[in-house]
């Protein structure tokens, strides 16, 4: 007989949001049940997915807050590295738009993490907090199967036919949620029918902690800056190359020689010479904003509430604003002695979620179609706003407050 159990709040996914949470809320008095469907060694010790996150300053000290930031030091002691300035280029042309970190109050405009440390740190921090405080069980290697959300409970069964119920269910399985889909929930899909390849390489010439993101004819690249190879001293960085999916296939196959002498070319020379130093990866580009973000005993986080482009670099900056602000509402209810899943609790939290990233979703979506568009008047178009943000300082401060967070 599989045991029932009973939770004040049951997460759906242990990404890096679903974790965050279980770790914002643990040792406040409520116990958590953490699903998803990955084995637990694989969650431990996740492989590298080819991801460099940028997270902003605001989001750097809720790592901090966290215990993630301080076990990923631990970890790698340069796997932090700062992000100074960026530079947004055009085609062949010389002119550039430089944010840089003088805009700001802070040293850096944020700083660069590979994901699968952020997942490691996050894991680990769920794994010590369960420990200290006995209120959250893992339940792996297993999916949600089916859901129903009732007036007192959610209730779900999982893939090994366990029933479990909840006062909140939450869905933290990804952008294409399964949960949010089982509960009823529609989303608005933008397929931008390009894929990302991304992958660590070593640059003959140093980046100066500056992230590229360069609209080229017919291709896009970025590099995020990483600190010099601890061993090595050679200059690293994480590349992205934004192509149609069937120009990204055939990148995947060359040899290690190939690629880096095909990466040197695209990049026109500028790094000198590009050297392959991880594994290759690639992510079909489609964003992803639900019609709801709240149902009855149900809320989203992370990238099941807003699927970001990643070209602005926002996904999981959202996704820690999303735990932040479900958290923060379920302490409070919680020490009030109310229901953590109140329907005016729940449309707070959408209201408040929904105003910090529905702006610059639907902005990402123009921008990374204007930057992809090969028409003459496209090209013209980008080439003026790039001139003209360069010479606007307020624009500038904008865009480097939205990057810092
Ligand atoms: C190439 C690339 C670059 C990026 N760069 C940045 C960046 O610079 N800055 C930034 O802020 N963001 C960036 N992002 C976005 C960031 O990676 C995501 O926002 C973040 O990983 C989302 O975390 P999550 O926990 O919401 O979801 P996920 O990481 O997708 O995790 C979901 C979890 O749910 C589990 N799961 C899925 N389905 C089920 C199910 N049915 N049942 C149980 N469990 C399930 C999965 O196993 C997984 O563990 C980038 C994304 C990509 C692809």
């Amino acid at each position: 007989m599989l045991r029932a159990m009973a939770f004040d709040l049951l997460i759906s996914g242990a990404g890096p949001a679903g974790l965050c949470l279980a770790r914002a809320l643990s040792g406040n008095g409520m116990t958590i049940g953490l699903v998803d469907q990955l084995p637990q060694a694989a969650l431990a010790d996740p492989p590298f997915d080819g991801r460099e996150i940028a997270l902003t300053q605001r989001s750097a000290q809720t790592l901090r807050e966290l215990g993630l930031w301080q076990r990923i030091e631990a970890f790698d002691a340069a796997a932090l590295s700062p992000l100074r300035d960026a530079r947004v280029l055009n085609g062949g042309s010389p002119a550039a738009m430089v944010i840089g970190h003088g805009l700001t109050a802070s040293s850096e405009l944020g700083w660069l993490v590979s994901n699968h440390l952020i997942r490691r740190a996050a894991f680990d921090a769920v794994q010590a907090a369960a420990t200290e405080h006995g209120d959250i069980t893992l339940l792996t290697g297993q999916a949600i199967t089916s859901v129903r959300c009732e007036d007192d409970a959610a209730r779900v069964t999982l893939a090994d036919g366990s029933r479990h119920e909840a006062r909140l269910l939450v869905a933290a399985d990804s952008r294409f949620s399964a949960t949010r889909r089982a509960v009823g929930i529609g989303a608005s899909q933008h397929d931008f029918g390009r894929t990302m390849l991304v992958c660590q390489m070593t640059l003959a010439q140093p980046h100066e902690h500056a992230a590229w993101e360069w609209f080229d004819h017919g291709q896009t690249l970025a590099l995020l800056p990483m600190n010099n190879d601890p061993a090595t001293g050679a200059h690293r960085a994480s590349v992205v190359l934004t192509l149609p999916h069937q120009q990204i296939e055939p990148l995947l196959a060359l040899d290690e020689a190939t690629f880096g002498a095909e990466m040197t070319q695209r990049f026109h020379g500028r790094l000198g010479a590009m050297r392959l130093a991880s594994t290759r990866h690639a992510y079909p580009l489609v964003g992803v904003y639900p019609h709801q973000m709240v149902a009855r005993r149900f809320a989203c986080i992370g990238d099941a509430a807003v699927g970001m482009h990643p070209v602005t670099a926002h996904g999981f900056n959202f996704g820690l604003l999303s735990v932040q602000a479900l958290a923060g509402k379920l302490r409070a209810a919680h020490a009030a002695g109310a229901d953590i899943a109140s329907p005016a609790l729940l449309g707070r939290y959408e209201r408040q979620h929904r105003l910090a990233t529905r702006p610059l979703y639907e902005a990402t979506r123009v921008i990374a179609q204007l930057y992809t568009a090969e028409s003459p008047p496209a090209r013209l178009l980008r080439e003026a706003a790039l001139r003209v943000g360069e010479r606007v300082q307020p624009f500038k401060r904008m865009v480097a407050a939205s990057l810092t967070g």
